[in-house]
């Protein structure tokens, strides 16, 4: 399939109130151009530089979503455009968008990436820690951010309830996580190629699609 008919396919087949995510990391601005074309407009990508590119030649109305880790160092390149930082992982990390944004006098929105895989090289909070620098209440005196919700990964692997509990388990975090923060807390980021109806049954808001869209990453 084209990409502008995957496109067009999700957005027919995606429930009204989950938003696509095109993720077009290693692919072109063309193959981002079509996506485009075919009316996406959110596009995540995991790299800085290569963000920070695209964003130059791409048209204006893109809403671009910063998916993979982060350096603290790299914030600053992407704070007067970016606008959601989903793979938001440590203190350090928030203390230095705030700033940034204070910096060029913006709110930027964030997710809390939180780490369920079993797989340890995973990045995100330990829920552990998550939970005490949130009572900290550090977050709430920075006017720079806005907490919008959780982004979460499942296990790589085949097995479905492997899969599924990890996404429960996200859901459960989020749903524990909204009240303290109200009504703009309001998005779980999971799902990607492979997995993204079983994210969407267990209450994704924001599925990552990359693969299937533009085709494999060399
Ligand atoms: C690459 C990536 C995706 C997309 O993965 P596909 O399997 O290509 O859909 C989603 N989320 C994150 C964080 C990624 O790095």
């Amino acid at each position: 399939m084209s990409i502008q008919s995957t496109i067009t396919s999700l957005h027919a087949q995606l429930p009204d109130n989950v938003e696509l995510v095109a993720v077009s990391k290693f692919h072109s601005s063309e193959s981002i151009r079509q996506a485009y074309s075919a009316g996406q407009r959110i596009f995540g990508e995991s790299r800085v530089q290569e963000l920070v590119a695209k964003q130059g030649e791409l048209p204006n109305d893109i809403e671009w979503r910063m998916i993979g880790h982060l350096q603290c160092n790299k914030v600053k390149y992407i704070a007067p455009f970016i606008s959601l930082i989903e793979s938001v992982d440590s203190q350090r990390l928030i203390v230095e968008i705030n700033r940034c944004a204070l910096k060029v006098g913006r709110v930027i929105d964030i997710l809390l990436e939180i780490h369920v895989a079993q797989e340890q090289s995973k990045d995100g909070w330990e829920w552990s820690e998550l939970k005490e620098f949130i009572a900290s209440d550090q977050i709430k005196e920075m006017k720079g951010i806005r907490l919008r919700g959780v982004m979460g990964m499942a296990t790589y692997t085949d097995n479905q309830k492997r899969i599924r509990g990890d996404f429960n388990l996200l859901h459960e975090y989020f749903c524990e996580l909204k009240p303290l923060f109200g009504e703009s807390f309001d998005t779980l980021s999971m799902g990607m190629s492979d997995d993204y109806q079983a994210a969407i049954e267990c209450g994704s808001t924001s599925v990552r699609i990359g693969s299937m869209i533009f085709g494999g990453r060399i």
